[in-house]
């Protein structure tokens, strides 16, 4: 049987203000002293009045912009109420009729995944359980530095097609939001949480399921993994016709399952309406050129542009810009390396797989463009073999020595000289007489075997192309 299967996602996504979305306290809660950043507003105290933090609204053009979206002329905040200790004011502070984006999208593999509307809220109390479950918590203490702190929420329609076009989703939106400096897009910090819906139909019987919905994913690979599980679940419980109910489910990493958390809360349940203490937004074009100037290049035009600037691979282009300071390194690189293939070939492979490695980023780098020049130099000049270069490289990175030093202090220049190679050739030949017969009666990948024995004899000094010209030529 075959199931269709069908994901939406909602993602909060903290924005990178200096203070908080309605009150001056500093939005800067993770570094701080619990219960420091907290005011009258953000406490929620009788009689004090909130103000809209422009730089948030900012932010959150920008992301409309960023992600393709309408900004719209006229949006409107709205009080969501529900009680929860991490809700001091007993609402919160959201856009629910009248969103600041509407029809934004993000395009994977040529698949569009349509945002239906990002809308400004404000961040939550952080709840601290003593003793990691909130099940078994004797206690729970509750940090308001969080409370007030500007998010958007980006609501997709339910376009993804599977776990894994969810998960690359999160990512590039991550990449993107941190492109414009819109967010740290750092999920571990709880600065980008998502919920994922899913649901699944059968489609010889067009029977479908109801739709869960996972809360509070906080990681990329926990939003693949929790959307597999819940599909195999669901597609078990549409299998035995068990009764289903639309619910609420939590993601538990120990036991790589989602368990049931609650049976799904109507909306009227909030009770919305609309925030009478703050005016409208009115967003005039002029605001929105102003930020849209603001925007840096984004990593799909840098994609582009570097495939059609260095002329590399577009998966190549893809990885490399995907990450701004490492596109950044890669173009300082290529300007004085002057080979954007060159370069984009060592930073796909080598580089990227040292850096995952050693968990590096960009700023720890210890090897600069001029340590890739050098290698390109000695590469060129048939002073190094690739299986040198390679073999050099990590000391290269590491310790940020340049290639041509470690190359003539470990005498590991490339052995290019015709006789010294021939008589070499020669002592191989003569020491296995069998392999040449079998060579001459057609066994043609023997060649492989005589080059071998003389990059081994050599260390892999020898200049393979090199040993192979010699050896054809003896073999005649
Ligand atoms: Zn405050």
């Amino acid at each position: 049987m075959m199931y269709k299967t069908i994901i939406g996602l909602e993602i909060h996504t903290q924005l990178l203000t200096k203070t908080k979305a309605f009150c001056k306290c500093s939005a800067d809660h993770f570094e701080n002293e619990i219960n420091k950043n907290v005011c009258p507003i953000c406490s929620g105290q009788p009689g004090s009045l909130p103000v809209l933090n422009e730089e948030a609204v900012d932010l959150a053009i920008m992301a409309g912009l960023a992600l393709n979206g309408k900004i719209n002329e006229i949006s409107k905040f709205d009080r969501k109420n529900y009680f929860y200790p991490d809700l001091p004011k007993g609402y919160q502070i959201t856009q629910y009729f009248y969103p600041i984006v509407s029809d934004a999208y993000i395009k994977i593999d040529g698949d569009k995944i349509r945002i239906n509307r990002i809308h400004m809220e404000e961040d939550t109390a952080k709840m601290l359980h003593q003793g990691d479950q909130i099940s078994t918590a004797k206690e729970s203490l509750i940090d308001y530095n969080r409370a007030g702190i500007p998010l958007i929420e980006i609501v997709t329609e339910p376009d993804i097609k599977s776990p894994s076009q969810a998960r690359e989703f999160m990512e590039k939106l991550r990449d993107i939001l941190r492109y414009a400096n819109i967010s740290s897009g750092d999920m571990e910090k709880g600065a980008l949480r998502c919920d994922a819906n899913i649901s699944i139909i059968d489609e010889e019987t067009g029977k479908s399921s109801k739709r869960v919905e996972i809360k509070n994913i906080n990681s990329f690979k926990f939003v693949e993994k929790a959307l597999e599980y819940e599909r195999e679940r669901l597609i078990e419980v549409l299998k035995n016709n068990e009764n289903m109910v639309q619910e609420t489910r939590g993601w538990d990493a120990t036991t790589k399952s989602t368990f049931s958390m609650r049976t799904k809360e109507e909306e009227a349940d909030y009770r919305y309406f609309p925030e009478p203490d703050i005016p409208y937004l009115v967003i005039e074009k002029d605001r929105i050129e102003k930020v849209k100037n603001r925007l840096p290049e984004l990593p799909e035009q840098k994609s582009k542009r570097f495939v059609e600037n260095y002329d590399i691979p577009e998966y190549d282009a893809d990885v490399i810009s995907s990450n701004k300071e490492f596109a950044d390194f890669y173009e300082e690189c290529v300007e004085i390396v002057k080979d954007g293939k060159f370069v984009s070939n060592w930073f796909i492979g080598d580089i990227l797989r040292l850096m995952k490695e050693n968990e590096d980023e960009v700023n720890d780098l210890n090897f600069k463009p001029e340590h890739l020049k050098d290698l390109k130099d000695l590469l060129d000049s048939n002073k190094i073999s690739t299986k040198i270069a390679k073999d050099i490289f990590p000391q290269v990175y590491s310790e940020g020595i340049m290639p041509s030093i470690i190359v003539k202090e470990k005498g590991l220049e490339q052995i290019d000289d015709d006789e010294e190679l021939k008589k070499m050739a020669l002592e191989i030949l003569k020491a296995n007489p069998k392999n040449v017969e079998k060579y001459k009666n057609g066994k043609n990948n023997l060649l492989g075997f005589f080059v071998g024995q003389v990059m081994k004899q050599t260390k892999g000094k020898a200049n393979p192309s090199k040993v192979n010209e010699i050896f054809l030529d003896l073999l005649k």
